[in-house]
């Protein structure tokens, strides 16, 4: 059989409505170029490799291995393992302002799994969604696969706009779920306010929705205040999604998700379907190397100047290149920095000319949602060293005087 009676091949009439509806974006077409060796790349968000433990991660496997091999490498519970789950609740307590106890904690494989399972439990297609305007593309393709109606919040330098949101909410928008990832949000880098923190767990009380509060950079704090998730205001309505990815490896594929355990169960059976449980070996490798305190504190001081360092090279970069061309709010942490550049600039145009400059970021419409906005980059300062960041600078700047004076 060649073809179905709408013309579509024999194999296209077989896939699911989600997998022949989820498509590869133009951008990421063309950020395929982004891996030419040529071409200086700030669109991806790697973590540095230099300063992966790989001689900690070699050491812990080898002694698991010797002491403990059949165990390790054994199948586990779906929850993950117990003393990865004390020990992410105990980190919990300790850093979100929060109290969370081990039976609230599901270990995920990353945090990707964690925004996955959240909405197989908690959304039917039509259902309302509201996230980040723009807002991290792998939670909306995750959120998407269950085909809700996502509705952005727009945001500002302090993060998502409650106030925008508490006005939806009361012209009758009624959301499951609010997507937020508030700590040095990627793609913004903004930080939400305390206030609005607060004020976000009030709506999810008064309105009685989830929050997803998604914190994998949090660690990485270069400037500002510690501050509290929305959890330590409301943790009956707070799920939060924590990775090992940005501060141990990403290759791990460790994450958790602590949330009220009524969502847990749900999650648990959830994941149970998708992979069994995550890798018993990670598991057991991110314990080794997080349970020890001094280890981890050590490790974590190395991370944040090398990153604070990563941060103002880029900053110093745009404003001696672009000047007032680019505007941002210098992020306190992640990796990630925004910038608006001169109204009228439409930054997917400009990466096909930055390509051909050697430079590669993420126009800003690839994380839009309600609010195009077409003169906006997302710029990572994880991976390239200061040289090739001021390098990477001077050639976007190259790729901007061309596109201006082309237009
Ligand atoms: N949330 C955010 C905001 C991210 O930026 C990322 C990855 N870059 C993730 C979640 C997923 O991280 P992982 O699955 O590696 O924990």
């Amino acid at each position: 059989m060649s073809s179905d009676g709408n013309g579509r091949s024999w194999w296209e009439a077989l896939l699911s409505e989600e997998a022949r509806t989820a498509s590869s974006s133009a951008i990421r077409d063309l950020l395929r170029h982004a891996q030419r060796p040529d071409v200086i790349s700030l669109a991806g968000g790697l973590p540095t490799p230099e300063l992966f433990p790989i001689d900690d991660l070699r050491a812990a496997t080898d002694r698991v291995l010797a002491e403990r091999g059949r165990d390790v490498l054994q199948y586990g519970l779906t929850e993950g393992l117990t003393e990865l789950r004390e020990l992410a609740a105990a980190r919990a307590t300790a850093t979100d302002g929060a109290p969370a106890r081990p039976e609230q904690v599901l270990v995920t494989s990353g945090s990707q799994q964690g925004l996955d399972l959240v909405g197989r439990c908690l959304l039917d297609p039509g259902d309302v969604v509201v996230v980040d305007d723009p807002g991290y593309i792998g939670a909306l393709q995750a959120l998407r696969g269950r085909r809700p109606r996502l509705v952005g919040i727009p945001l500002d330098a302090e993060g998502m706009r409650t106030d925008v949101l508490a006005e939806h909410l009361a012209d009758g928008l009624r959301p499951k779920l609010c997507y937020t990832n508030p700590t040095f949000q990627n793609p913004t880098g903004a930080t939400l306010s305390v206030e609005r923190r607060r004020h976000l767990a009030e709506l999810a009380a008064r309105y009685g929705f989830v929050i997803i509060d998604d914190d994998p950079y949090g660690a990485l704090r270069y400037s500002g205040e510690w501050l509290p998730s929305p959890a330590s205001f409301d943790a009956e309505h707070v799920v939060r999604l924590r990775s090992t990815s940005k501060v141990l490896v990403p290759g791990l594929r460790i994450g958790w998700v602590i949330g009220p355990e009524w969502l847990l169960d749900r999650l648990v059976i959830a994941k149970q379907a998708v992979d069994l449980h995550t890798s018993t070996l990670s598991q057991v490798l991110a314990h080794e190397l997080l349970r020890d305190p001094t280890w981890l504190d050590a490790h974590v001081e190395q991370l944040r100047p090398w990153y604070r360092n990563q941060r103002d090279a880029l900053l110093e970069a745009l404003g001696d290149e672009l000047g007032d061309r680019a505007r941002t709010n210098p992020p306190d942490g992640g990796m990630f920095c925004w910038v608006e550049l001169p109204e009228g600039t439409d930054t997917t145009a400009l990466l096909t000319t930055a390509l051909d400059c050697g430079v590669a970021f993420v126009p800003g419409g690839a994380f839009a949602i309600d609010r195009p906005c077409p003169d906006t980059a997302r710029l990572s300062f994880a991976t390239e060293s200061p040289e090739r960041l001021a390098e990477a600078v001077r050639r976007l700047r190259t790729a901007l005087d061309r596109t201006t004076v082309t237009a």
